[in-house]
């Protein structure tokens, strides 16, 4: 049942991702700008730059400049139609003082500029930097990047992007939309758990709850909405912020899925290898937010090959769950596909191997909720497993509980179980024993199974002839007793009929002697007066001929 509700979520999910992926698509968003790009040397002007595009290198990648100061020159810009001003965005990278020179038709030249600590008010949902163009009379032609202090990991001027305010609007809302569901999901999936851990007490849901969390500090600072709701804020600070948010989150993957899975998982070389991992993880990212910009490309290797690490040891983790035979194997495997991809995709990125992609950024938030969500069902499922495990040592407590109590053979109460229950029973009690005749000649007759047989239908007989509430116990080899309220009474003669009327093994003729007496039982000396009487008058109908009930009558309660 749960195997196809995780698949249909996952279909539905599938489908969500394919929808929304290729809508709002780049070509809404803006126009994507070529620029080229020149270390900066002193006496470079602006002026002296435009005019001289020539000197602009525009076909080594932007990293393989390394960090430092430069110039970026754009294509001229292609003519778009738009009432309002239009505005360059940038994606956010670290550096220090970006002046931003913008060429006219007519010639003038003006200059708009930021820092990493004004860029907060300039950050837009994406971590897209936006820059309004100043107002002019002619129209705006071409523009030069004046870069400071650019840590260039991931590129000096970063998908440069020519946009109408429509457009930046459009980018904004559908963003939100994104960053306000990813949010709202996370949140509400911290309540549910920290909830359900109040009750369940399982070690794994705390660290699930520090994994959204860190998700969810991830996605506000990579998002650029920690930027957005604190100005103030270093924009270098926040791209600290989001790397350590990363680490975290990478961390507590691993840390679920130590708690998660049993530990039979991880024996060996892979549970070390985990620690280690998440160390070298979140020292690398502490290093980076402690020491950027020192060595800011050899911190960066660093994080981003820890992280790595932990990457690659998910399907180590995973092809190990399977050899252990985990029970949480597919469940973590589909919850984990997603968001592996997509981190995987972003490292490939961060080192150069693949071309920088906007969707690939923001996919990780995607893969991200996918995940949260999968991971909830996996929390459930494991949930549902408990609840599975609970009820079966419930069921096995019943039997052992039964097993204790009755008799193997018959299946009749067992003496101690008849008189625990028997015991302290209100009210005046009757009390019938009931002793099978020349027993030990049917055993000679027809061997000790077959009187084994007898003793089996005898039972189910007297079980069958006594009113439901009494209690029936075999308290002896060939010797039954029956204890009922005396106000519904035993008619033993009718129990004595009921029995010469069943079919023994072999057809034998096999009758009992019974004898009964009324008194109370509310203690153990009660049951041993109450006894005494019972097998008087059991003597006595054994004496008179067998075959045949007694009935001592009632004893008084002083007795
Ligand atoms: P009486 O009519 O005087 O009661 O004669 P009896 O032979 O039934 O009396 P006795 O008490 O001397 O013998 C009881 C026999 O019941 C002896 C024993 O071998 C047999 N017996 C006791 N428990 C079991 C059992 O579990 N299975 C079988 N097949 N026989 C049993
Ligand atoms: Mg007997
Ligand atoms: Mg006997």
């Amino acid at each position: 049942m749960i195997e196809r509700v995780v698949r249909q979520w996952w279909m539905a999910l599938v489908m969500l991702l394919v929808a929304w992926v290729p809508s709002p698509a780049a070509a809404s968003m803006g126009t994507p700008l070529d620029v080229c790009v020149v270390r900066a040397a002193p006496g470079m002007t602006a002026a002296a730059l435009f005019a001289g595009p020539e000197r602009f290198d525009c076909t080594s990648p932007q990293r393989a400049f390394g960090g430092g100061d430069f110039w970026v020159l754009s294509q001229p810009l292609p003519k778009v139609a738009s009432h309002g001003p239009l505005t360059i965005r940038t994606g956010s990278v670290w550096q220090n003082r970006v002046m931003l020179h913008i060429l006219f038709a007519d010639g003038t030249i003006r200059q708009a500029g930021y820092t990493s600590r004004t860029t907060g008010e300039r950050l837009m949902l994406g971590a897209m930097i936006a820059q309004t163009l100043p107002h002019h009379d002619a129209a705006a032609v071409r523009l030069l990047w004046h870069v400071e202090g650019a840590a260039n990991i991931r590129g000096i001027v970063r998908q440069p992007m020519l946009a109408t305010h429509g457009e930046n609007a459009d980018s904004e809302v559908s963003l939100a939309a994104l960053y306000g569901a990813f949010g709202g999901m996370v949140l509400a999936l911290v309540v549910y758990n920290l909830a359900l851990w109040r009750a369940l007490r399982q070690a794994f849901q705390p660290a699930y709850c520090l994994l959204l969390l860190c998700l969810l500090l991830y996605a506000l600072s990579s998002s650029g909405a920690l930027g957005q709701w604190y100005p103030g804020l270093d924009n270098n600070d926040r791209i600290r912020i989001s790397g350590l948010a990363l680490a975290g989150s990478a961390t507590s993957v691993m840390f679920f899925a130590r708690l998660f899975f049993e530990p039979r998982v991880f024996a060996g070389w892979l549970g070390p290898a985990t620690t280690a991992g998440m160390i070298a993880t979140m020292a690398s990212a502490t290093a980076f937010a402690v020491l950027a910009p020192w060595q800011i490309h050899v911190l960066d290797v660093f994080m981003m090959g820890s992280i790595a690490v932990l990457i690659v040891l998910v399907p180590i983790i995973l092809f190990s769950a399977w050899r252990q035979r985990s029970n949480f194997l597919w469940m973590f495997a589909i919850a984990w596909g997603v968001p592996i991809a997509a981190a995987g995709m972003r490292i490939t990125g961060a080192y150069g191997w693949t071309a920088d992609n906007f969707w690939v950024d923001n996919s990780t938030l995607m893969a991200m909720a996918v995940e949260a969500i999968m991971s909830s069902i996996g929390i459930a499922y494991r949930i549902h497993l408990l609840a599975k495990e609970r009820d079966e040592a419930r069921v096995q407590e019943i039997a052992a509980r039964l097993l204790a109590d009755s008799d193997p053979l018959t299946g009749l109460l067992n003496r101690r179980s008849f008189l625990s229950q028997a015991i302290g029973r209100e009210g005046p009690q009757t009390l019938l024993i009931a002793d099978l005749d020349h027993f030990k000649a049917v055993n000679e007759t027809i061997g000790h199974d077959g009187g084994d047989e007898v003793l089996r239908a005898f039972a189910k007989a007297l079980r069958t002839v006594v009113p439901n509430s009494a209690l029936v116990a075999r308290i002896g080899g060939e010797e039954f007793a029956v204890i009922v309220d005396a106000s519904i009474g035993l008619a033993a003669s009718r129990v004595l009929d009921s029995l010469r009327g069943i079919r023994m093994p072999y057809d034998m003729a096999v009758t009992a002697s019974i004898g009964t007496c009324t008194g109370p039982l509310a203690k153990e000396t009660d049951w041993k007066a109450l006894y005494r009487c019972a097998d008087r008058a059991l003597y006595e109908a054994k004496a008179a001929g067998r075959d045949r009930a007694r009935d001592a009558g009632a004893l008084s309660a002083a007795a």
